[in-house]
């Protein structure tokens, strides 16, 4: 009986849905056309997928990739390596490859997502300055970030993505405004955005508003859910040449580094990136339907313009949070059998519960759901390979919610 209502729920949601599913479907279809001339262009063959092995030397694999990532993402270079081993670690080799003693660095939305603070909290002790520009009402202050600027100011970090934030993420022409903003109080100030769950979510990439480095993880976006690990950093040549070295050692910079095995998935990877980004959104675009009806508050609702793949949803109590979380993981093709517990995780300040049954170890372009225990209980999704596992999950999870009398009906849906 139950049962029957939900399947209306969802039937209502998706009809309500359509036209904004409708909006994404161009923008997919330009970015694919832009990634199939750009793999057309540099001239990819399979001799590409065979990657190298030991230093890596005149690795054709390795630099045809960083090639292909510069195109795609307007920028003059680019390196792509399965050697950074995460988003987090990406963006801190970027971040310390062009601040030296003296320096500051100005964070100019707010707070870092929780990882990147913890790794910001030692900066001190290379005597970098490090500023917050708060947000306001969950917008940059552009005024604010003119006024923060200083002499000293060598670097700017814009993060495109909410993170665990009560925040809509950047669309790229707000990204441009701050850069604006900024090379309009000194043009060398070195404007650095953290891309992570927004590559191809627009039809333009940070480096195409100015953006002097942009970087993102391997396992979210960009690798399409089938990349096995790593990170990315498009930019400037020069700095794109002193992240290399920052990665690997001064003399070293891009001219090194194996590509293994398996490079031949960060490219196809690269190819259906634009596709599963889309196949995300319809996704996450059902979830806020499905929530919004259910009387959830969802953090952006489906008919808003999103410049990311995340979806929040608040759950109100940490019970209904957890429980979430875990029936999300057990109806997940990978994994389905484990229970999720929210635990101190290296770098986070609140315990956080993460469902992920990935193929990819936390892959978060596949299926994944994960907060930190912390009122008023939000949830974060993102990801989902394709729109219909997605639907079948969500669909799941909800029933089990209802059957167990976390989630009631709105009265006026009975
Ligand atoms: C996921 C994410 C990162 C990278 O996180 P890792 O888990 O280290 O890969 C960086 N910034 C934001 C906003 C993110 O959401």
């Amino acid at each position: 009986m139950t049962r029957d209502l939900l399947n209306k729920i969802v039937e209502k949601t998706e009809h309500e849905i359509e036209p904004y599913i409708d909006l994404i479907r161009d923008r997919s279809l330009a970015n694919q056309v832009r990634v199939l001339r750009s793999f057309r262009e540099l001239n990819v063959s399979d001799f590409c997928f065979n990657g190298s092995t030991g230093y890596g030397y005149g690795d054709v694999s390795r630099d045809t990739l960083d090639n292909l990532y510069a195109l795609i993402f307007g920028a003059e270079s680019a390196i792509v390596r399965t050697q950074f081993v995460s988003g987090t670690h990406a963006i801190f080799k970027t971040v310390f490859s062009v601040l030296r003693p003296g320096d500051e660095l100005v964070f100019s939305t707010g707070t870092p997502y929780d990882t990147l603070k913890r790794a910001f909290s030692q900066l001190g002790e290379w005597d970098i300055h490090y500023k917050e520009v708060p947000l306001s009402r969950g917008l940059p202050n552009l005024e604010e970030i003119r006024r923060s600027l200083s002499p000293k100011t060598k670097a700017v970090m814009i993060q495109r993505s909410r993170g665990y934030q009560d925040r809509h993420s950047l669309s790229i022409k707000e990204i441009g405004e701050i850069i604006d903003a900024v090379k309009g109080y000194r043009s060398e100030i070195i404007c650095i955005v953290d891309n992570c769950y927004g590559e191809f979510v627009e039809e333009k990439e940070p480096p195409q508003v100015g953006a002097d480095l942009t970087v993102g993880s391997l396992i979210k976006n960009p690798g399409g859910g089938i990349a096995p690990a790593g990170g990315y950093v498009a930019g400037k040549k020069d700095l794109i040449e002193e992240a290399a070295e920052s990665l690997t050692a001064p003399g070293l910079g891009t001219s090194i580094g194996a590509s293994l095995a398996d490079v031949r998935t960060l490219y196809q990877g690269l190819f259906l990136a634009p596709h599963i980004v889309n196949e995300a959104l319809k996704g996450a675009i059902f979830a806020a339907g499905l929530y919004s009806n259910l009387g959830f508050e969802v953090s952006p609702h489906y008919s808003e313009k999103r410049s990311d793949i995340v979806q929040a949803v608040k759950m109100g109590t940490p019970e209904r949070l957890k429980e979430f979380c875990r029936y999300i993981q057990n109806q997940s093709p990978v994994d389905s059998m484990a229970v999720p517990e929210p635990s101190f995780l290296p770098g986070y300040a609140d315990p956080v519960i993460m469902a992920a049954g990935t193929f990819v170890q936390g892959s978060s372009i596949e299926l994944s759901a994960d907060a930190p225990l912390r009122p008023p209980y939000w949830v974060y999704l993102q990801g989902g390979l394709t729109y219909e596992y997605t639907k079948i999950i969500l669909t799941e999870v909800t029933h089990q919610l209802i059957e167990g009398g976390s989630i009631a009906y709105p009265s006026n849906l009975l």
